[in-house]
């Protein structure tokens, strides 16, 4: 049985993230969503905006995180990370960068050099994933799903493809390794394809619409930018694409633990917020230069 739509809504009005990412966000604005997303804690979307070129990348510079993962998805551009760590990237069109921050890390992410000089449109997003109470603190690490990494389900008759960059999708199973539960899946469809996905009880769910026009669980269509929420209350979403269009399904377990979030640090008390603080200002996140 299809999940009923619980709302659909657009992000916020776009701002800025450094000088590189010119973003709309879509949770944790609303006031339920610590409960309602997790453990996806952050949502912010890049739509499809050309950039000049520049000889000094565009992006944001050294900062710290702690007590989650930054999932940075890729559709147009490239986008360069580094990190106190000692883990850099880039990824391009379809690629996606998963940072543990665990414990603690400093990072930094630009525009990718080439796509820098070159200018050219960007279209990304970038998800945090929190981590629960045992996994907070573990080292940062980093995993770079590069496109030969990201095995996709064909859908029959040339509907399009289901690229499965974490959980399982008939059979396929996703490149990203992950502390809890998750599912997040590229959906590529091409007009007239329907893809199903199917969604265990108590898992958080939605679809943020990227591109084309689609209906979800037979909703009226959807553009570029359209997020839906589901309820709880079925297990299956059906996307039908009525153009050519690409979306993001997302449905993981939520953690139940309470969470106290401060800038970039995503923790479980007040007190381990000040700890971060504590930590990250006396150097124990390590050393980064832009
Ligand atoms: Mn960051």
């Amino acid at each position: 049985m299809n999940r009923t739509i619980e709302r659909v809504f657009r992000g916020l009005p776009q701002h800025w993230v450094g000088d590189g990412f010119h973003v709309s966000n879509y949770f944790p604005g609303a006031t339920d969503f610590e409960k309602r997303m997790s453990p996806f804690f952050l949502l912010d979307y890049q739509k499809p905006e050309h950039y000049a070129p520049s000889a000094r990348p565009r992006g944001v510079g050294t900062h710290p995180h702690r007590g989650f993962e930054t999932v940075t998805v890729a559709y147009q551009g490239a986008v360069a990370h580094k990190d106190s760590a000692g883990n850099g990237g880039v990824i391009g069109p379809g690629e996606v960068q998963w940072m543990t921050a665990g414990g603690g890390v400093l990072h930094n992410e630009f525009h990718e050099g080439s796509f820098s000089k070159a200018g050219g449109v960007l279209h990304m997003i970038q998800l945090w994933v929190n981590l629960p109470r045992k996994h907070k603190l573990v080292p940062a690490k980093y995993q770079a799903l590069t496109n030969p990494l990201i095995k996709e389900a064909t859908l029959k008759g040339g509907q399009g493809a289901v690229r499965v960059i974490a959980g399982e999708f008939e059979g396929v199973k996703g490149a990203a390794s992950t502390f809890t539960p998750v599912q997040m899946l590229d959906v590529r469809l091409k007009a007239g394809g329907t893809a199903v996905f199917k969604t265990p009880k108590g898992y958080n769910t939605a679809l943020l619409t990227l591109g084309g026009k689609l209906r979800a669980n037979g909703s009226e269509p959807a553009a570029d930018g359209d997020f839906f929420l589901f309820k709880d209350d079925g297990d299956e979403v059906r996307v039908e694409a009525v153009e050519d269009s690409i979306a993001l399904f997302l449905s993981g377990e939520p953690i139940d633990e309470p969470l106290v979030h401060y800038g970039p640090f995503v923790m479980n008390s007040r007190d381990e917020i000040n700890q971060a603080v504590e930590d990250y200002h006396s150097g124990k996140f390590g050393r980064l230069d832009d």
